[in-house]
């Protein structure tokens, strides 16, 4: 089969489209032929070595994958050839306290699809069979591959956040995959959204995406922007996808009870928190943003019906994988960035 690979660290040179030996399932193990696959800031940190996941070259990037069952090992119950199926990231050990209290997205001992195991950039992968989510028949598998940052928005939005109709949030980045989907997730939640960006173009998109706010941090302080788009009154949450000073002046703006849900840390792995503030004003940080099989399932449910889709910027042929993680590191992109493999 074909696949993306590298065979050490470095930029998009290192990815080659070419000829890998096809999968063989173990008993549980179940092989998808891909339709879809999408790219994640994830693939470049591993193809750079700045990840901290072991990686053993050769290697196949690619968290995220939809398409159809090719082949399923012999222990397999439940699955079966010629299934529409999207695949579930993360591969966990069912037996640590997360997993036993049905939380997998808190497994201790979790490894992922494309760090450290083979992942979607190819036309087949090999996921373990709880990997396995089904796909709804009236859902095209562009649309399911699409949807996948909806599930981490749906994390830290609804299960962390606890957002609610008519509460103040700002997304911040919110111009890239995760950022855009919360903003979708933020509206049909009914949420008043305050959108950020270092861009007036991916503002403007933003706006046409329903965002009631927009902030533009590269032209106007962060501070002075919450100020003029929460009237003085207070953001209830916040969803950051990178941590670092936005994530800081999110939090100051946050009102008494206020709550953080935090996805990454590009903009800032560490910073100073004044926990005399958090404390007195009972605002709260969360780290969040891996999703259940439950979650995904749920999202792909829900698009069926009346979840809108997020933006997507552009779909390369797997054999452009290179140009798309290009595009990627540009951050000239609005939403979504996929390749179609089938
Ligand atoms: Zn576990």
């Amino acid at each position: 089969m074909r696949a993306v690979v590298i065979g050490r660290f470095g930029g998009p040179e290192v990815l080659r489209h070419r000829e890998v030996p096809e999968p063989e399932p173990e008993p549980n193990e179940v092989v998808i032929r891909l339709d879809h696959a999408a790219l994640n800031h994830l693939d470049l940190d591993i193809r750079n070595g700045r990840s901290g996941m072991k990686v053993a070259f050769p290697h196949v990037l690619g968290t995220e994958g939809v398409g159809t069952i090719d082949a399923v090992g012999a222990r397999v119950k439940g699955w079966a050839v010629g299934q529409r199926v999207g695949t579930f990231a993360f591969r966990t050990c069912g037996d640590c306290p997360g997993c036993r209290a049905g939380r997998e997205n808190m497994c201790a001992r979790v490894t992922t699809l494309g760090g450290q195991h083979w992942g979607a950039y190819a036309e087949k992968i090999i996921v373990r069979e709880h990997q396995v989510v089904a796909l709804p028949d009236v859902l095209s598998f562009e649309d399911a591959i699409a949807s996948y940052k909806l599930a981490t928005a749906w994390e830290g939005l609804v299960e962390t956040a606890a957002l609610r109709a008519g509460e103040s949030i700002l997304v911040t980045g919110a111009g890239g995959g995760v950022g855009s989907a919360a903003v979708v997730l933020a509206k049909h939640l009914k949420a008043r959204v305050i959108a950020a960006t270092g861009s007036d173009e991916k503002n403007a998109s933003l706006k046409a995406l329903g965002a009631d706010e927009v902030i533009n941090y590269s032209t106007e302080p962060m501070t002075d922007a919450l100020e003029r788009t929460t009237g003085g009154n207070g953001l209830d949450a916040v969803f950051d996808v990178a941590s670092g000073p936005n994530l800081l002046a999110g939090v100051q703006a946050l009102r008494w009870g206020g709550r953080a849900v935090v996805v990454g840390a590009h903009g800032g792995e560490r910073m100073e928190v004044d926990m005399v503030d958090l404390f007195r004003r009972h605002v709260s940080i969360h780290g969040c943003g891996r999703y259940t099989r439950a979650i995904l399932a749920g999202v792909f449910e829900a698009r069926c019906k009346d979840l809108p889709k997020p933006p997507v910027h552009a779909v390369f042929p797997l054999a452009k994988a290179a140009e798309a993680q290009r595009v990627m590191e540009s951050r000239k992109f609005f939403g979504r960035l996929l390749l179609k493999i089938g």
